[in-house]
């Protein structure tokens, strides 16, 4: 098999998966080998590590090394794999409870020390292994099994808090946005340091069902309608914004990662 072949990455004998249909994770893992696939990157070269949900069963999935964490404490472990064996490029799939909620200090330490690890939270608004209870990320006002009258609390953009504590790549996309999504993958992978793709993900078992977004291409529109290019969110005034989410690059910048900050001379 070309090493180009994306299915190479992929246990193809154990699909189908048993996500729900119209589930965005297998396609977020399709993107994700095509990626790896395109850079040539070798299945024995590579960690796919992953955390508690829905998410989590990527791992069951993948041809490669893989790793599957404690709820939130992936990056972590992760961490000290890249410390011991650097060569190993290092890919953390993660959810958005598990990443957002017990995972979040991980999250900030490890794009604090700017550890080579190329991040990808599936964000699907919700637990949805668990029967879609609110996550740090569901929105504001949205439905949920534990917010039957809307979610009373403010949601967090892990973009940018990623940027702010130092990540040297940061980018979010959708499952509707095939291309861009593989490319903003394959772009994370390149970069040495912490690298950061949120792709929002639908889940229509819990979180469409409950907003009533409708079926599955109801959902893929409602992601082209509603995430816009930065550059046009950015030029919208302050009312219009709250109708609209971006999505796009954020941060791709060099600093130095958390081995060569240490083997410096
Ligand atoms: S519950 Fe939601 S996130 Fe989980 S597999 Fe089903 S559709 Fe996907």
């Amino acid at each position: 098999m070309p090493l180009a072949d994306y299915r190479q990455y992929l246990a193809m004998d154990r699909l189908p998966s048993i996500w729900c249909p119209g589930c965005g994770n297998g396609v977020a893992l399709k993107a994700l080998a095509l990626a790896l696939a395109e850079l040539e990157i070798p299945p024995d070269k590579t960690l796919l590590a992953n955390g508690i949900g829905c998410s989590g069963r990527v791992g069951d999935y993948v041809r490669c090394h893989r790793f599957h964490g404690t709820h939130g404490r992936t990056l972590a472990f992760v961490t000290g794999i890249k410390l011991v064996r650097p060569e190993i490029k290092a890919v953390c799939l993660l959810g958005d409870g598990d990443c957002s909620a017990i995972g979040m200090s991980h999250f900030i330490h490890t794009a604090r020390r700017n550890v080579d690890i190329a991040t990808i939270v599936v964000n699907n608004f919700n637990y949805g292994m668990t029967g879609g209870q609110f996550s740090p990320l569901s929105p504001h006002n949205v439905i949920t099994s534990t917010s039957r009258s809307g979610k009373a609390e403010p949601d967090i953009d892990m973009c940018r808090l990623a940027d702010l504590a130092g990540a040297n790549y940061v980018s979010r996309t959708t499952i509707y946005h095939v291309v861009e999504m593989k490319n903003f993958i394959k772009e994370a992978l390149g970069k040495k340091g912490f690298s950061f793709v949120e792709i929002i993900s639908p889940c229509p078992t819990y979180y469409a069902r409950y907003n009533e977004i409708g079926d599955v291409i109801k959902q893929l529109e409602w992601m082209k309608d509603k995430f816009v290019p930065i550059e046009n969110y950015n030029q919208m005034k302050d009312a219009e914004k709250e109708n609209f989410s971006w999505r796009g690059r954020l941060t791709d910048r060099d600093l130095p990662d958390l081995l060569s900050a240490y083997t410096r001379e």
